[in-house]
């Protein structure tokens, strides 16, 4: 891969733009409710039309590699997530990733899916979207990244209607996803309840999990930094 031999100087010389380091549960994915660092980084060129972190698009504060792993390491926790934003919108991303692999750091890396995921390091835990119609942000969908998921990496549809779900079947099957890696099928925060995605779901019988944003149910839905 890429930076695969990001080493000691190279991590002090990289650097990323950050808007906020913190740790919480895990609100998503199949490590939801474990505690885990965030990273969230700064910047992405989408906007989905419900987009909930609209304060990363600003630019943040420069940290290097070896700056951020500090932060990190304070927290004494080893489930660590890289997040934006879209966090592969920044050159050094696959270098972090990989240099926190080699501090013994399990990552996770939540990207938007209109970035290339071939500069990962295999060890990567990928939660990778797919943008339905009413994100408005369909046509950036990089189709060929399916090619490069692993059965442990996971693809999220965000659900805000019930054409949005239509067209996450259809492209599940033909892609065939069921068959790759795990499937996520998330509410558009308040546009659907989960109670309808649920029906939904039990109605087409698909192979996903329901991906409810526990941090939405625990803390305020527009908290910051949980
Ligand atoms: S990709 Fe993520 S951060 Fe970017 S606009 Fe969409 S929801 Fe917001």
């Amino acid at each position: 891969m890429s930076g695969s031999n990001t080493g000691h100087d190279e991590s002090k010389n990289l650097s990323l733009t950050v808007t906020e380091i913190y740790a919480s549960i895990q609100g998503e994915s199949s490590y939801a409710g474990l505690p885990c660092v965030f990273i969230r980084l700064s910047g992405c060129p989408l906007r989905c039309r419900w987009c909930d972190t609209v304060y990363s698009y600003k630019a943040g504060e420069a940290y290097s590699i070896s700056n951020i792993s500090e932060q990190v390491k304070r927290h004494g926790i080893s489930l660590v997530e890289i997040t934006g934003g879209e966090p592969l919108a920044q050159p050094n991303t696959p270098q972090l990733i990989h240099y926190l692999l080699q501090q013994g750091y399990e990552v996770l890396i939540e990207t938007s899916g209109s970035e290339p995921i071939d500069t990962l390091d295999p060890r990567t835990h990928i939660i990778m979207d797919l943008k339905c119609p009413d994100s408005k942000m369909e046509q950036h969908n990089l189709y060929k990244n399916i090619e490069y998921l692993k059965a442990s990496d996971e693809v999220k549809f965000v659900i805000a209607s019930r054409k949005d779900f239509d067209w996450a079947l259809d492209t599940i099957k033909q892609y065939h996803l069921e068959d790759i890696c795990k499937i996520l099928l998330s509410c558009a925060f308040g546009l659907i309840q989960p109670a309808e995605l649920v029906s939904w779901m039990l109605e087409a019988k698909v192979k996903a999990r329901l991906n409810l944003q526990q941090h939405k149910y625990i803390w305020s839905p527009k908290a910051k930094g949980v």
